[in-house]
């Protein structure tokens, strides 16, 4: 595994296992993506409502890197469901692309089925080579399925050591859906874990990285952000090392249902 690597999405399509994230980059979100994509990102994950769709694609278009090569992800956002379509070209002309890797449905809203159709007219008119959805728990996605036989490639969810969702992850495993972890850093709210630490110093490497490797070494597709190029190298270099099987299920035991963003088991 290295920073090439794809994973292989139900319809085909590749996807980077490791991204960048772009949520709240501060400064310069243009000069900040353009060192990713130096440092060797190739997937970058933004959506409508983070504002900076027209800055990532400044920085693509600045990168000269071809577009094939590129895996772009973004979201309809949730006051978006009376007019996905429009959304979705509004998106595609702040990024200036004529097509995005991946779209998703941002958060479980009531109208999510519905909006489902609609984004499958875009994956089959090739504007969305994937689409997917985003927060959906284990019962939206029963629901979506029992609904639709256009099984979501991917679903984008907060997963990390401090909140391991194991049977989300079993259940999209089975049912040929990748998971996708956002703040798998858990937002730098956790480097301080006394295991966390002790399994990094084993390994000579740092928290940050040891719960990015504990992601992907679960066949989690890792979009860390940072905006910082130390911090954005120090990220993408997890593919040096491997967790043995018991620091894996030690880091599996810190799950503490920990999380920085709404949980979505409230929607209904
Ligand atoms: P995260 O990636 O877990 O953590 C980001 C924070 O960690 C930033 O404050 C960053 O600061 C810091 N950081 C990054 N690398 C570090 C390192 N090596 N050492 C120390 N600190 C480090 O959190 P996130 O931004 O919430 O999640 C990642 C991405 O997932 C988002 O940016 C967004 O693209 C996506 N997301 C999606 C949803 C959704 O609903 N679908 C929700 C939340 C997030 P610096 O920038 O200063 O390095």
């Amino acid at each position: 595994m290295d920073i090439s690597t794809r994973a292989k999405l139900n319809n085909g399509t590749k996807i980077p296992m490791l991204g960048l994230g772009t949520w709240e980059l501060t400064g310069n979100t243009e000069e900040a993506v353009l060192n990713a994509l130096k440092l060797g990102y190739r997937h970058v994950d933004t959506a409508m409502v983070y504002g900076n769709e027209k800055e990532i694609g400044q920085a693509i278009r600045k990168s000269g890197i071809p577009r094939k090569e590129l895996f772009i992800t973004t979201k309809l956002w949730n006051n978006d469901h009376s007019n996905p379509a429009m959304a979705f070209n509004d998106s595609l002309r702040r990024l200036g692309l004529d097509y995005v890797d991946l779209y998703l449905i941002h958060w479980p809203v009531p109208q999510r089925n519905r909006s489902w159709k609609e984004l499958d007219k875009f994956q089959k008119d090739g504007r969305a080579k994937a689409i997917g959805v985003s927060n959906f728990t284990i019962r939206h996605l029963k629901q979506l399925l029992e609904e639709s036989n256009v099984v979501p490639a991917v679903n984008q969810v907060e997963f990390s050591t401090f909140l391991y969702q194991k049977e989300l992850l079993e259940f999209c495993k089975s049912n040929g859906i990748q998971l996708e972890a956002y703040s798998p850093l858990a937002r730098a709210n956790k480097f301080d874990n006394p295991a966390l630490i002790r399994i990094a110093r084993n390994h000579g490497k740092s928290p940050a990285q040891v719960m990015i490797r504990w992601v992907l070494q679960h066949g989690v597709v890792a979009i860390p952000k940072s905006g910082n190029k130390q911090r954005q190298r120090q990220n993408a270099d997890v593919f040096g090392f491997e967790l043995s099987a018991g620091d894996m299920k030690a880091l599996d035991a810190l799950d503490e249902g920990f999380r920085c963003c709404p949980d979505p088991s409230q929607m209904p």
